[in-house]
């Protein structure tokens, strides 16, 4: 080698390397239970996975596999904690099974709405409290999309008792799933592509998934005929997951950039629900007339909150980390909602025309 040459190569390297241009860049794998192509929830990871990479000049690419793919759409917690994937999208209700504390992050029954939970998570204990859960399994969480007030579901007959409720099967997952079970539902939690199939074939006598934004694209309404408002998810957040030895590999300004992708996309998933939904459920009543709006009676909300607080004290009572979840929801609540209550609820009570 010529001492030109070699004069040239050192150059050639240290270039490289002051630029970064190897070491520093990263392309992260995203596990996601939603299925290819899926309305607002996929949308939502595609969002961040845009946004990182723009902000990061390239540097941070994210590929995302969807539950075609990796076949495990409840498994994204394994797939993340055990390193398959670096990151996951997912709610993380789904995994009561294996980490039970993890279900207070979605949404409790008669809990926070969407804004409440928001300010609950990043103006008072919720984030710290999340990590608490997620550490010992090598994994950070973060928000990951708001559904707003989901709907309690799409019913064959109406419900006007909770002895209406028994022997009925019904899809609701997460803590309501327990709840309706104590009412003497049958629950099963099927996976999202199975829903529509279940429901018409009378599988199940009802489904609830998430609100019209998202139950539109799904069909129900071409099946059903009654659709409830909610009372178990006033305002679902979904999950990022991050396994730890990935986020412990990347520079200050890519765990930045990564938290502000998911903060924001987080956000427009929730903007744009409320939009979706509202499109979404002006064209249901013009194309299917027969859709009609009911609300729970009295007497099984009655019964649905007896049910949860029963439940709610016997996971306090179980474990430390629980108790001091619901406490500081239970808590947080009941501060936040007094203004909830002089703000938007009494707007809107106070505006209403019929
Ligand atoms: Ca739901």
């Amino acid at each position: 080698m010529t001492r030109l040459f070699r004069v040239a190569a050192v150059a050639l390297l240290l270039s490289v390397s002051s630029l970064g241009v190897a070491a520093d860049n990263f392309t992260l794998r995203l596990a996601q239970t939603w299925g290819p192509n899926s309305p607002i929830l996929g949308e939502t990871t595609e969002n961040m996975a845009k946004m990182a990479e723009e902000m990061s000049g390239g540097r941070l690419k994210i590929r995302i596999d969807s539950s075609n793919k990796h076949k495990a759409p409840f498994g994204i917690f394994d797939l993340v904690r055990n390193g398959q994937y670096d990151m996951g999208h997912t709610a993380s209700y789904y995994y009561k099974g294996t980490i039970p504390n993890a279900m207070y992050f979605t949404t409790v029954p008669f809990g926070m709405i969407a804004p409440e939970m928001y300010a609950w998570f990043y103006h008072d204990q919720g984030m710290e409290l999340m990590q608490k859960v997620y550490e010992p399994f090598g994994l950070l969480s973060f928000p990951g999309g708001n559904t707003g007030n989901q709907m309690g579901g799409w019913f064959n007959k109406e419900i006007n008792s909770v002895a209406d409720l028994k022997g009925l099967k019904m899809r609701t997952p997460g803590f309501a799933g327990e709840v309706m079970a104590e009412l003497g539902v049958a629950v099963t939690n099927l996976p999202p592509g199975e829903l529509y199939t279940a429901l018409e074939r009378g599988t199940v006598d009802a489904v609830e998934w998430v609100g019209p934004a998202l139950d539109f694209p799904m069909g129900f309404h071409q099946i059903a005929k009654y659709y409830y408002s909610g009372w178990q998810e006033p305002g679902a957040e979904v999950q990022f997951l991050i396994n730890d030895k990935t986020w412990n590999k990347l520079p200050k300004d890519l765990q930045a950039i990564l938290r502000i992708a998911m903060r924001t996309a987080a956000y427009d998933m929730y903007i744009q629900t409320t939009h979706e939904s509202g499109v979404a459920w002006d064209r249901m009543k013009e194309d299917y007339p027969n859709v009609t709006h009911k609300t729970f009676p009295p007497e099984v909300i009655d019964a649905m909150r007896d049910a949860t607080n029963k439940l709610l004290a016997q996971e306090a009572g179980k474990d430390d980390l629980a108790k001091d979840i619901i406490n500081s929801q239970r808590d947080y609540l009941k501060q936040v909602r007094q203004w909830t209550n002089i703000s938007d609820k009494a707007y809107l009570n106070s505006i209403a025309t019929d």
